[in-house]
This record gives C-alpha cells, structure tokens and sequence, in this order.
C-alpha cells in the first residue's frame, strides 16, 4: 500500500551496526520526515481505536517517541515501560534473556490497573523477547493487553509466533 511504500522509504538499512553481521533499521529518516511521522502516527491510532486500548505503552527507547504521539492523538494516557532502574517511584520488574545474559524492564505500578486495556508500541519487533517481557508485565499488573503495535518486524528472527502465544488473541500490527 502507499503507507507501506512511504514508511519503508523512510528507514534506512545500516550495516554492521551496532556489530558486525547486524542489519541496523535506522528510523531517524522517518522521524524527521512530518509526512511519514503524521501517517506512522494516524495508522497507529487507528489501530489503539480499533483494539479498543485506554492506554498506550511505549517501550524505551524508540517506542517513546513513536508512542507517544499516538497517545495523545488518540485521546490516551501514555506509559514508559523503561529499562531497569529509571522510574523514581515504587515498580513493578519483569527480567527477559538476551542472546547473552539477560535484562530488565520496569514499569510504575500506579500507571497500571485492572480493567485497563493497554496498546503496545514499539518500532521494531527482533526475536520479540522485551515486547513478550512487556505483556508480561502489563498480565501482572492485572491489565489487558489490547495488541502490539511495530513499525516493522524482522521476519526472520520468529518474533510473531512467540508473542502470539503470550497475546493469546490480541493483535499483532505490524505496519
Ligand atoms: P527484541 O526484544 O529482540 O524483539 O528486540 C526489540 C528491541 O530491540 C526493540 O526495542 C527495538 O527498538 C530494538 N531493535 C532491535 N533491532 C533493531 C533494529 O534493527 N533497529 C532498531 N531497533 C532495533
């Protein structure tokens, strides 16, 4: 489609980033684009309104800035989920494993409650492990999880099928 074309115009393959072998997805080129940052926006509300969400969650670093907005243009409250040791108040943690050893993801506690419905948003879907430690995070707060939202996913590493097991149901957008 033409969002498709347009995003996809807008992020640049860097290789050998952040080492070697790696195929960095650089998204500054759409961020700075008003045009592509508008319909990444409007598309990404859409699917907050369609899900049903009433709230936005955007994973550091890059789902703040790609959250952010949407919450604001969909009429929602928005959430950092940071990385461990940022939030000044009283947390809930989630540790997930990387290739090698392991990290984790912290949200306030406050910010989340039952009978919430909670949007994702993120801007690229790897093997999946910090969006599955998300979800897990917003179950034990006792909210929903109305669906995860990425700009794009890399097929290749098997993100989908491992968070589909953990959003038993709930979309998984990927623009
Ligand atoms: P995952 O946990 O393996 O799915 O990795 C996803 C996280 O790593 C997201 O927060 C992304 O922002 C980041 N990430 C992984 N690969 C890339 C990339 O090629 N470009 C930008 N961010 C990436």
């Amino acid at each position: 489609t033409d969002i498709t074309t347009l995003l996809l115009s807008r992020i640049r393959d860097v290789a050998d980033y952040p080492e070697p072998g790696v195929m960095f997805k650089d998204i500054t080129p759409l961020l700075a684009d008003p045009a592509a940052f508008t319909a990444l926006t409007d598309a990404f509300a859409e699917i907050a309104e369609r899900t049903g969400a009433t709230k936005v969650v955007g994973l550091e670093a890059r789902g703040f800035i790609l959250g952010a907005p949407v919450a604001v243009r969909a009429g929602l409250g928005f959430i950092p989920v940071r990385k461990a040791g940022k939030l000044p108040g009283a947390t809930l943690g989630q540790a997930y494993d990387l290739e090698y050893g392991s990290a984790e993801i912290e949200v306030h506690a406050e910010d989340l409650a039952a009978g919430d419905r909670v949007l994702i948003v993120d801007d690229v879907l790897a093997t999946g492990g910090t969006a599955e430690a998300s979800i897990q995070l917003i179950h034990r707060a006792g909210a929903q999880v109305a669906g995860v939202a990425v700009l794009m996913e890399l097929g290749f590493l098997a993100g989908r099928p491992r968070l589909e097991a953990a959003l038993g149901g709930a979309p998984l957008e990927s623009l």
